[in-house]
């Protein structure tokens, strides 16, 4: 099948990379030149563990092409994926505007039938508001069919959650694009994977409503986790012993500084914005919130107070981008820390094994370190952010020789508290 991505982040690069190994012949398209121009010599211009195989691979063989022109692309195909980004505006709702313009070069190149599908986080009433906009827009009539398909993936495994993923998400009030979206999805139906087949506007809900529930989980488990600490228990145990109970499950019950990332906050604010246009209440994903925000309010306090005080201190931060595995700093707890920090008199050294180019946009003012060592070296506190896997194994008796006082904040709970202070740290983690 011949498909148009338009937007090549870090859904579309993938969503494309993926397609073509499925065998379809697929075109990315991106209104940033520079991007498409290192895509289109087989570099990526993001970090996602195995992409860069993928993408050389399909380039290569022929089914993966990159470019700026949307005609070409639109002309070319016959199914043609949106996957441009949709931020937040100021009130919490969503900025459609790179949808919109997409969809508007869409209308204006279309040659024939062609089935448009939504593969950015779109609010309910997005379909139907492109077919509206698409017909405005076209020169002459041209019938097309309207699908929204969610994207589920998980920065860090995107490509074994778009190969393998835990169900296929198809809404549609267009009858015949279902057998499309089926044939396009068949490799995936070959291995059993469950499709949900809904309308336009169930499968755009699912998308919040999935989300707003993982950030629910989420706040609940930090909630605990600040109850724990006034209690003296460790919410770990506490976590243990709710997530062994299949109807909870234990994913996601991992206390910490609070959610960020490009997803978890623009998506909970649109779920409330969502719900207020159609007069609801959203009380749950109001307070999920609130929660979070109070959540990443505190860990610089926190910090401060196990340093007796931030000024002149030295500051050690591991771990930068949003979660471990990725280069994405959109949202990243690390930058409201980081900012809290050097607000409170601290100088930051920080390090993170892939995010550092991303995070010297966000964080000019600090310095950064070529590797945990040299980050603790100096250092009065040493706070863990991001829980890469190559920080739980830290030759701790050397980290405590470099500091200049030995303290752990460890806002991810890498180490054990009772392993931390016997190795000679002041130690705290959160909830324990
Ligand atoms: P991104 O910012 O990484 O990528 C968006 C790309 O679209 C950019 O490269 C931008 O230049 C391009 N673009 C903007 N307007 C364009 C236009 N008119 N024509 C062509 N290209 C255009 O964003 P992302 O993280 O890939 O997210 C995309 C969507 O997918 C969002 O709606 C997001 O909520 C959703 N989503 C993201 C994730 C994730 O983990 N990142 C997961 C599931 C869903």
């Amino acid at each position: 099948m011949h498909i148009a991505v338009i937007g090549s982040g870090y859904v579309g690069l993938v969503t494309g990379a993926c397609f073509a190994e499925f065998g379809d012949d697929v075109t990315c398209v991106d209104i940033n030149a520079e991007k498409i121009a290192r895509l289109s010599t087989g570099h990526t211009t993001i970090y996602e563990p195995g992409l860069d195989q993928l993408v050389a691979r399909n380039l290569q063989a022929g089914r993966l092409r990159f470019t700026t022109d949307i005609k070409q692309a639109t002309e070319g195909a016959s199914v043609i994926f949106l996957a441009v980004g949709t931020p937040s505006q100021t009130d919490g709702s969503v900025d459609l505007s790179f949808v919109e313009t997409a969809a508007r070069a869409i209308a204006a190149h279309m040659n024939g039938y062609k089935v448009i599908v939504t593969k950015s986080t779109v609010p309910v009433g997005t379909g139907e508001r492109l077919r509206r906009l698409i017909r405005e827009h076209q020169p002459a009539p041209v019938d097309f069919g309207i699908v929204s398909n969610p994207e589920f993936l998980r920065e860090g495994a995107a490509i074994n959650d778009f190969m393998r993923p835990d169900r296929i998400v198809i809404g549609s009030n267009d009858e015949e694009t279902i057998p499309v979206m089926r044939d396009l999805y068949r490799p995936l139906y070959l291995i059993e994977t469950p499709f949900v087949i809904t309308s336009l506007e169930g499968a755009e809900l699912i998308k919040y409503a999935a989300n707003a529930f993982l950030a629910t989980k989420i706040s609940f488990i930090n909630e605990i986790a600040n109850l724990c600490e006034q209690i003296g228990c460790d919410v770990h145990d506490v976590a243990k012993g709710m997530g062994m109970d299949r109807r909870i499950g234990s994913k996601f019950l991992h206390p910490g500084p609070g959610f960020g990332g490009s997803c978890f906050p623009k998506d909970t604010l649109a779920l409330s914005a969502i719900a207020r246009e159609f007069s609801c209440e959203s009380r749950i994903v109001d307070a999920v919130i609130d929660v979070n925000e109070r959540q990443r309010r505190a860990m610089v306090p926190k910090i401060e107070k196990l340093a007796g005080g931030l000024r002149d201190k030295n500051v050690a931060v591991l771990g930068l981008a949003f979660k471990p595995e990725t280069d994405d700093m959109r949202e990243a707890p690390a930058v409201d820390i980081i900012r809290g920090l050097v607000e409170r008199g601290a100088s930051v050294r920080a390090y993170d094994p892939v995010a550092i180019n991303e995070a010297r946009k966000v964080l000019p003012g600090i310095e950064y370190a070529a590797d945990e060592y040299a980050a603790a070296t100096g250092a009065d506190v040493l706070v863990f952010v991001t829980e890469w896997n190559q920080f739980r194994a830290l030759d701790m008796t050397r980290i405590r020789g470099l500091m200049r006082t030995p303290r752990i904040a460890d806002l991810r709970n890498i180490y054990e508290p009772s392993e931390a202070r016997s190795a000679g740290f002041e130690y705290v983690g959160v909830g324990r």
